[in-house]
């Protein structure tokens, strides 16, 4: 089912999904399982699989010269969310990227889960490669997450890259797509980066995720800024509880969003671990208990594997 018919057939009712990523290669799939298992009874309509491409590593040889190698650590995404489907009869969500894939890889995965019968994709440009400076991408493939929704889309209507096929089976993906309530980090501002957010929407995208907050009024502004732009789709808030001292710095160096003073100052004052993932498991639970106030069509967790604190956060609301 499609992710806003979803949204749809709950009349209003704030849903709750969550989203996990594959586990490092030579990992269990009992990994997910372990994860997923105590969340299901919490009804998630759908659940995101990320997607990770291969990065590179450098390894030193007994020369003493490092030999740089490509490796994808976390493969996996379409087996996993065909497990996910077949053991709990729920929506399974792959996240597709533009990063190292051709337009022709592109449709070949895309004919997988269309065979597989899975009705949504989140579509995404991906970041640049360890070790790049910039996104660079696939020869031959797309440069902006907008030029995969396009792709999808022209799917969607039958039409295949090879222009012999003449009346070519239509998938009928429903396209979801990243927003960043505090603007995505390459943007010079945010009027540039709800611009082509709109794009992404105009080519086809019916939804949008943001990238996690943990300050309400960023979320609220960026939906009033996005309907005054005229982006009229469903906004579904990400969310994480801070769970780590370290993540006070890490958090905000690796998702370029703000900490807001109070969280901050709270957990700079924490004396164990245990104090830490209470404050951040409490704050959390208030952000969703006021989002779900708002009528939020979904609150979305990324749980990095984390299921106790994803437990506690859902069990409350
Ligand atoms: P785009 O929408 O292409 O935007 C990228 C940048 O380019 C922005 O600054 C935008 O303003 C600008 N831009 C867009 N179009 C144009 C244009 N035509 N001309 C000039 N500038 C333009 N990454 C993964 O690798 N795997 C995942 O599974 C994954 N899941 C994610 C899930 C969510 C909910 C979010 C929020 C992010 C996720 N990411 C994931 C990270 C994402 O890939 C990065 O944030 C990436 O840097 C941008 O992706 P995007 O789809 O937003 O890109």
């Amino acid at each position: 089912m499609k992710v806003t018919d979803h949204f749809e057939s709950n009349q209003g009712k704030t849903l709750v999904s969550f989203e996990v990523l594959p586990p490092l290669k030579g990992g269990s799939i009992d990994s997910i399982f372990n994860c997923l298992d105590p969340l299901m009874e919490f009804k998630p309509p759908f659940i995101d699989v990320t997607y990770h491409r291969e990065e590179f590593v450098y390894n030193k040889r007994p020369s003493g010269y490092y030999e740089k190698t490509a490796i994808r650590k976390r493969p996996g995404t379409v087996g996993i969310c065909a497990s996910i489907m077949h053991r709990y009869g729920v929506d399974a969500i792959p996240h597709l990227i533009c990063g190292g894939f051709s337009i022709e890889e592109t449709e070949n995965a895309l004919i997988d889960l269309k065979f597989l019968g899975i009705d949504n994709v989140l579509a995404l440009r991906g970041d640049a490669r360890h070790f790049e400076d910039k996104f660079v991408p696939e020869e031959n493939g797309h440069k902006y997450a907008v030029d995969l929704v396009k792709q999808i889309e022209n799917m969607n209507k039958g039409f295949y890259l090879d222009e012999s096929i003449e009346n070519g089976s239509k998938s009928d993906f429903c396209i979801g797509v990243a927003g960043y309530p505090e603007k995505h980090f390459e943007s010079p501002n945010l009027d540039l980066d709800l611009l082509y957010t709109k794009k992404k929407v105009e080519a086809g995208a019916e939804y949008i995720v943001t990238q996690m907050f943990f300050d309400n009024k960023k979320y609220f502004d960026f939906v009033e800024a996005c309907r005054n732009a005229g982006i009229t789709v469903p906004i579904v808030p990400g969310l994480k509880p801070l769970t780590r001292k370290y993540q006070l710095n890490s958090i905000p160096r690796r998702f370029f969003i703000d900490m807001p003073d109070a969280l901050a100052s709270e957990v700079f004052k924490a004396k164990s671990k245990e104090e830490v993932i209470d404050i951040g498991v409490e704050w959390c639970i208030a952000q969703s208990k006021e989002l779900k106030k708002a009528g939020v069509p979904c609150l979305h967790y990324y749980t990095m594997g984390d299921v106790d604190t994803t437990k506690r956060i859902v069990s409350a609301l």
